[in-house]
C-alpha cells in the first residue's frame, strides 16, 4: 500500500464511525499523494501521519435552563487540529448533527484553508449539538453563556480565536463574548464576528458569501467569462448565502434559487437586491423560513420539503453557476450530472465540502471550473485574520480598505492554487493545487519544530 493509503486506511480504523472526517481526509491526502514523492523529508518525519491526528479534542457538557425552567443538557466540542502556522482559528456550529466526526472534518479543512490565505493561523473547529432555532433570545443566551463558562479556559487571543459557522451569527457570538470579557475581565480579540461597536471588523459578515463569488470570478475570467447575465443557483439562506446573493447582484448575475432545511424557493426573475434585503430582514431580524418568500413574491415557487439541487435537476432548470452555500455533502452525484446537463460551468463552494467525491468527480471529466470551499470560502477566515490584526493593533479599517484586501486575498489564493496545481502536474486542478499549497505551509513549519 502507498503511504497515502496506509494514512487513510489508519484513520478509518481508529475512528471507524468519523464518516464525514474520512472523507476530507482522503479528499486532502489522495492529492498530496505528489508531494510524498517530492518531498522525502515529510515522509521521514511522519508528517501524514501527524496531520491527521488532532493536537487535543476538548469534549464538555453544557447544561442550561430553558424558558419554561427545565434544565437541558447539550454536549460541547473543541477540535484544535494543528497550530503549526499560528494560533488555532475557526467557526464554531450550533447545530442537532453537530458530533465529533464532523467537527474534525472541518478542523481538518481549515488547516489548509487557513493556511491558503497566507494569514498566521491555525486549524480548529467546535460547537455544539444545542440547535437554536426556535429559541428565544433569553434561551440562546443561557446557552452562549453554559458554553463559555467550560470553552474559556482553553482559547485566547494568542490561543484560539473560534469564530461564527451554521447557527452562530452576531446574536450568538455577541453572548459569548461578552461571558468571556466578564469572567476574564478582559476585552481582547478572543472571537471574531464580533459586532462593530465592540471590536468588529467591517465586511467581515460579508465575507464567505463576497469570497466565493470573487474566487468564482477569478475561475471564470481564466475562460472569458464574467457574471454579467449569468444564471445562477445559490444553496441556504444563512449568512453565506445572503451575501452571496449579494455579490451576485453587484456583478451582474442573476440568483434564481435559495433554500433553507425546509423548503426550495425559485424565482427565474432573479433574487433582486430589494428581495435580497427582505431576506436577510426575514432571515436575521424576524428569524423566519424561507418559504415565506413566496407569500411575499407571487412570482417565485416554492418546494416544500424539496432539496434545491433535487429541484433544479428535475425542473431542468438552467444553471450557468452554482454556489452550494448550505451544509456539507449537500450534491451529490446524480445532481452534479443534473447541474452539467443544465448548463453549469462553475460551482463555487461557498459551504464546507458541500459536493460529495462522486460529485466533484462529474464536475472534473465534465471540465467545469470547480472551486473547493477551502479556497473559495476562505475569505471569512481571512477577514477574520483582518479583524484579528486590527484588534491588535487597537483600530479599525474602512469598508473599502477591508474589501480590497479580501478581493486581494481571494485573487492570491485562486493563483495559489493554479501555481501549486502546475508546479506538482495536475494543471488546471483546483483540488489539488489547494490541497498542495494549504499544505507544504504547514508540513514545512512541523518539520522544523521536530518531533512535538
Ligand atoms: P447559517 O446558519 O447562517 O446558514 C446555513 C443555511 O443553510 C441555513 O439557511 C440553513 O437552513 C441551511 N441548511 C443547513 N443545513 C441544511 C440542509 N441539510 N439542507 C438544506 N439547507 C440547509 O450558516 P452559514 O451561512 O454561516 O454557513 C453555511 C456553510 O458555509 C456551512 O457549510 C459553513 O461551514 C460554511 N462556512 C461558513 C463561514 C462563515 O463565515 N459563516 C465560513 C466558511 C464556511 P435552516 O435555517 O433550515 O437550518
Amino acid at each position: 500500500m502507498s503511504i497515502i493509503g496506509d494514512v487513510i486506511a489508519k484513520a478509518k480504523e481508529r475512528d471507524p464511525y468519523e464518516f464525514e472526517f474520512h472523507q476530507a481526509a482522503e479528499e486532502v491526502l489522495e492529492s498530496l499523494e505528489t508531494t510524498t514523492k517530492k518531498h522525502p523529508e515529510f515522509v521521514k518525519a511522519k508528517i501524514y501521519e501527524r496531520i491527521v491526528e488532532p493536537d487535543r479534542v476538548i469534549m464538555f457538557r453544557v447544561p442550561w435552563v430553558d424558558d419554561k425552567g427545565q434544565v437541558q443538557v447539550n454536549r460541547g466540542f473543541r477540535v484544535q487540529f494543528n497550530n503549526a502556522i499560528g494560533p488555532y482559528k475557526g467557526g464554531l456550529r450550533f447545530h442537532p448533527s453537530v458530533n465529533l466526526g464532523i467537527l474534525k472534518f472541518l478542523g481538518f479543512e481549515q488547516i489548509f484553508k487557513n493556511s491558503l490565505t497566507t494569514l498566521p493561523m491555525g486549524g480548529a473547529k467546535g460547537g455544539s449539538d444545542f440547535d437554536p432555532k426556535g429559541k428565544s433570545d433569553n434561551e440562546a443566551m443561557r446557552f452562549c453563556h453554559s458554553f463559555m463558562r467550560e470553552l474559556f479556559r482553553h482559547i485566547g487571543p494568542d490561543r484560539d480565536v473560534p469564530a461564527g459557522d451554521i447557527g452562530v451569527g452576531g446574536r450568538e457570538i455577541g453572548y459569548m463574548y461578552g461571558y468571556y470579557k466578564k469572567i476574564m475581565n478582559e476585552h481582547t480579540g478572543v472571537l471574531t464576528g464580533k459586532g462593530l461597536p465592540y471590536g468588529g471588523s467591517l465586511i467581515r459578515p460579508e465575507a464567505t458569501g463576497y469570497g466565493c463569488v470573487y474566487f468564482a470570478a477569478e475561475m471564470l475570467a481564466t475562460r472569458g467569462f464574467t457574471f454579467a447575465g449569468k444564471n445562477v443557483a445559490i444553496s441556504g439562506s444563512g449568512n453565506v448565502a445572503q451575501y452571496a446573493v449579494e455579490k451576485v447582484n453587484q456583478l451582474g448575475g442573476k440568483v434564481i434559487s435559495l433554500c433553507d432545511s425546509s423548503s426550495t424557493i425559485i424565482d427565474e426573475e432573479g433574487i433582486s437586491p430589494e428581495k435580497c434585503d427582505y431576506i436577510m430582514d426575514l432571515k436575521n431580524v424576524r428569524r423566519g423560513r424561507i418559504s415565506e418568500y413566496a407569500d411575499r413574491y407571487a412570482n417565485a415557487v416554492c418546494y416544500i420539503g424539496n432539496s434545491i439541487w433535487d429541484v433544479i435537476k428535475e425542473q431542468g432548470i438552467k444553471v450557468d453557476v452554482a454556489l452550494p452555500c448550505a451544509t456539507q455533502n449537500e450534491v451529490d452525484e446524480e445532481h452534479a450530472n443534473a447541474l452539467v446537463k443544465n448548463g453549469c460551468i462553475c460551482v463555487s463552494e461557498g459551504a464546507n465540502m458541500p459536493s460529495t467525491p462522486e460529485a466533484i468527480k462529474v464536475y472534473q471529466q465534465n471540465g467545469l471550473l470547480y472551486g473547493p470551499g477551502k479556497a473559495a470560502n476562505a475569505g471569512g477566515v481571512a477577514t477574520s485574520g483582518l479583524e484579528m490584526s486590527q484588534n491588535s493593533m487597537r483600530l479599525s479599517w474602512d469598508r473599502e480598505e477591508v474589501d480590497q484586501r479580501l478581493l486581494t486575498i481571494m485573487k492570491n489564493i485562486h493563483s495559489s492554487c493554479l501555481d501549486a496545481a502546475e508546479a506538482y502536474g495536475m494543471k488546471g486542478d483546483y483540488v489539488a493545487g489547494a490541497n498542495i499549497a494549504g499544505f507544504l505551509k504547514v508540513a514545512n513549519a512541523m518539520l522544523a519544530y521536530g518531533v512535538v
